[in-house]
C-alpha cells in the first residue's frame, strides 16, 4: 500500500519502514516542484506516526479520528506553519510560537508533529530561530519541512533533517493513479496528466477544482487570440491582468507551458507535449514561428517572472513581454 498517493513510492516505503522500526529521524525536509506531493506525504507520514490503529507494514487506517484531524490539518497535536501567502516571508515569530507549542507534552497523540511548508520563505531570523530546535529538538517531536529544493536553505538547516527529494512521476503512473482516484474517462485522464508534468497534485487540483481548469482555458485561448492583437490591445490587456498579481503569475505559469509545447514540437515533433487538448494550435503555431523565436518568447516570459519576484511593477514588465510576443499574421482556431 502506499498510503494512496500517486507516485512516490520509494519514498512511501522509506517512511512506513521508519514507522514500523521506531527509528524515525526528529526532522524530515520534503522537497520538490509545486503540487508534487511535499504536503501530502507529510501529512500521511504524521498520520502513520499517530495513528492507533497502525497495521504492522506501517499503514496508517486514515478512517480514525487522529487520522481525519490530521488530514484536516486540524489536529492539536499538528502545528503547521508556512507564510501568508505563497511569495510571502515565513517570519520569526511564527517559528517562536511554533517552538513554544511543541515545548508542552503532545495533548493526546504519540507525537507532536510541526509542519513547516515552503521553509524557502522563511526569512534570515526565521531560519537562524528553527536552527535550535532542529539542534536539540524535545523529545516526542517531529519536524517535517517542505521546500522547492534543498538549494534555497541554508546548509545547516538540510544537514540537519533526513532529506527526501520528490522527483517528477511518470505520466502512466499519474494516469493510473487518476484512474484508481476519480472515475474519469480515458480521455479526460489522458489531458489532466499529461497538464501535470509528474505532479499528480497539480491534475488532482485541475479535477477537482473546474474553475482553475476553466481559468487555464480562458488564459491560453487568450494569448491565442493576443498572437493577431495589435499592441493597443495588448497592453489593454496586460493592464488588467496586472491589477490582480496572484492572477497573473497564475496565467504567466500556464502560458510558459504552452510556450514550452511549441518550442518542444519545433525541436522534435514526436515528444510528448504537455497541453495535449491544445495540440492542433500548437502545431500551427510551431509551424509558422521558427526556434529562436519561440525562444524568444520562452526567454521573455522567464524574465517576467524574474521582474515579479524582485517587485519590478507588474504592469511594466508585463508590457515589455506583450511587445516581445511574436505578431501571426492569421487567426488561429
Ligand atoms: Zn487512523
Amino acid at each position: 500500500m502506499n498510503w494512496n498517493m500517486i507516485g512516490h513510492d520509494w519514498a512511501v516505503r522509506l517512511l512506513q519502514q521508519h514507522v514500523r522500526e521506531e527509528n524515525h529521524r526528529q526532522a524530515y525536509l520534503i522537497t520538490g516542484p509545486e503540487s508534487i506531493g511535499k504536503t501530502s506525504i507529510a501529512l500521511r507520514f504524521a498520520q502513520a506516526l499517530n495513528c492507533p490503529k497502525i497495521n504492522k507494514n506501517g499503514d496508517p487506517c486514515f478512517n480514525c479520528r487522529t487520522c481525519t484531524l490530521i488530514d484536516q490539518m486540524n489536529h492539536p497535536d499538528l502545528t503547521v506553519i508556512e507564510a501568508e501567502s505563497p511569495g510571502a516571508q515565513l517570519r520569526v515569530d511564527q517559528i517562536r510560537g511554533l517552538q513554544h507549542g511543541l515545548s508542552l507534552a503532545p495533548y493526546e497523540a504519540k507525537y507532536r508533529v510541526g509542519l513547516l511548508l515552503r521553509f524557502e520563505e522563511a526569512n534570515q531570523q526565521a531560519a537562524n530561530a528553527l536552527l535550535k530546535t532542529l539542534e536539540e529538538p524535545p523529545r516526542q517531536v517531529i519536524l517535517i519541512l517542505t521546500a522547492s529544493s534543498p538549494d534555497v536553505l541554508l546548509p545547516t538547516i538540510v544537514s540537519r533533517c533526513e532529506h527526501i527529494r520528490l522527483r517528477p512521476v511518470a505520466t502512466e503512473i499519474v494516469k493510473h493513479g487518476l484512474q484508481t482516484k476519480f472515475n474519469l474517462s480515458s480521455a479526460d485522464v489522458d489531458v489532466l496528466a499529461h497538464l501535470s508534468s509528474g505532479r499528480p497534485g497539480y491534475s488532482v487540483q485541475l479535477h477537482l477544482d473546474p474553475g482553475k481548469f476553466e481559468h487555464r482555458k480562458t488564459s491560453l485561448d487568450q494569448l491565442i487570440k493576443l498572437l493577431v492583437a495589435d499592441r493597443v490591445e495588448r497592453f489593454e490587456y496586460a493592464e488588467g491582468l496586472a491589477k490582480d498579481g496572484k492572477a497573473s503569475s497564475e496565467t504567466l505559469k500556464i502560458w510558459l507551458g504552452f510556450w514550452h509545447d511549441v518550442l518542444l514540437k519545433i525541436s522534435d515533433s514526436s515528444s510528448q507535449i504537455t497541453n495535449l487538448d491544445y495540440s492542433e494550435q500548437i502545431e500551427k503555431i510551431s509551424e509558422s514561428l521558427g526556434y529562436k523565436q519561440s525562444l524568444s518568447v520562452v526567454q521573455g516570459m522567464e524574465r517576467v517572472f524574474n521582474h515579479l519576484a524582485h517587485n519590478v511593477n507588474p504592469r511594466l514588465a508585463l508590457e515589455v513581454f506583450m511587445l516581445d510576443l511574436p505578431y501571426h499574421e492569421v487567426e488561429i482556431p
